[in-house]
């Protein structure tokens, strides 16, 4: 297990800056996920601390030791990637014992290594098995065996669950973060998946064109976003445009321009002062639809019109408006039937919980209308 760290890491290709001066740390035996839409260097970035690519500026470290210019299987890494890259004749337990005879592991010790890997990966009984007449979800355990086994300082993931259909990812995400509970190894994920990062990570690093946006816990960058771009990417948001009106410990006011009224926010985290134009974020299912008489137990209380409703199983998906600006709301529970067939008509919205993000003149949110 390792710490890892970053110091003003570059990597362009052309005039692309795919990892434009990235600082990172990455606590040791920390579970983070590079989190990020396509195209804004999340693979490069993991490339270049794996020692797969060679930056262009800035340094790397493991465990404190420089390693920029470090090949990388000097790096005591383990490795895996979205396509399962084995020996399709060679068993289950020949691929895994293959790291570590690659490593030079003691004969004797080699078998024990091996079956303690495959239990951890609940592969047990499949050891003389062909890699080839795995199924997708079995081969990814057999990848992160073979990649745990030499004990590693840090496990690298990239998009692993994305080969796998949708029940197999989710069977195996949650067998990665017990693998990761018990072992305790740094692990590195990279993936465009949010449900996969909040889950299994500890720690998010989010980016965008080359740069880390935000980083935090999941629970942090889902309640507190900094960015329009960190509020847009995680979550279904909607955006109304606002002015600090009041702002005091524990409590920040905003008048809203479209909707006419005062909201009430609890969290200010960027302390941003009276007078500042913001945005107030409002998550899709965070809004609660009242009927008229409950209004008044409700804080933050806007009314929309509604322009669409439908209905997707669990879930009743709304899309309305408040003046020109789109308001999404994900409504639960057994009202939320009352919901279809409103087109045309107003709903009072309850605003949860809210957040705000610094407004600059001329921005346009990506909910307007
Ligand atoms: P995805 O989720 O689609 O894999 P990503 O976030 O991992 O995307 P990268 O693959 O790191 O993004 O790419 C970052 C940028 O660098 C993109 O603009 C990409 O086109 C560019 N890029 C990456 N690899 C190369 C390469 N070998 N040659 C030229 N440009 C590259």
């Amino acid at each position: 297990m390792a710490n890892i760290r970053t110091e003003r890491l570059i990597k362009r290709f052309g005039d692309v800056a795919a990892v434009d001066h990235v600082d990172l740390e990455i606590r040791e035996g920390s579970f983070t996920a590079i989190l990020g839409p396509s195209g804004c260097g999340k693979t490069t970035l993991l490339r270049c601390i794996a020692g797969l690519a060679e930056p262009d500026g800035g340094k790397v470290l493991i465990g404190g030791q420089d390693v920029t210019y470090l090949p990388p299987h000097k790096r005591n890494l383990g490795f895996v990637f979205q396509r399962p890259a084995m020996f399709p004749h060679m068993s289950v337990y020949d691929n895994v014992a293959w790291a570590l005879q690659l490593r030079n592991w003691p004969k004797d010790k080699v078998r024990a290594r091996v079956l303690e890997m495959l239990r951890l990966v609940r592969l047990e009984g499949l050891e003389g098995r062909a890699f080839r007449q795995l199924s997708g979800g079995q081969a990814q355990r057999v990848v992160i065996a073979r990649a745990l086994a030499p004990q590693p300082d840090v496990l690298f993931l990239d998009e692993p669950l994305s080969q796998l259909d949708a029940k197999l990812g989710d069977e195996l995400k949650l067998e990665i973060a017990e693998i990761h509970r018990q072992t305790g190894c740094t692990t590195l994920m990279v993936t465009h998946d949010q449900a996969e990062a909040l889950t299994l990570a500890d720690n998010v690093l989010l980016m965008n064109l080359g740069k880390i946006v935000q980083e935090g816990s999941p629970l942090d960058l889902y309640r507190q976003p900094r960015t329009l771009f960190s509020a847009d990417f995680i979550g279904t948001n909607s955006f109304l445009a606002g002015t600090i009106t009041e702002s005091s410990s524990g409590c920040t006011k905003v008048r809203l321009d479209e909707a006419g009224i005062v909201v009430h926010s609890e969290q200010n985290p960027a302390g941003l002062s009276v007078g500042t134009p913001v945005w107030v974020g409002i998550r899709a299912d965070d809004i609660d639809v009242l009927d008229e008489e409950q209004r008044a137990r409700y804080p933050n209380v806007v009314t929309a019109i509604v322009d669409q409703a439908l209905l997707t199983g669990g879930t009743v998906i709304v899309q309305a408006h408040v003046g020109q600006t789109e308001l999404r709301i994900h409504a639960g529970g057994s009202r939320r039937f009352q919901l279809l067939g409103k087109e045309g008509e107003p709903i009072l919205c309850s605003l949860g919980s809210i957040s705000l993000i610094a407004r600059t003149p001329g921005e346009v949110p990506p909910n307007r209308g």
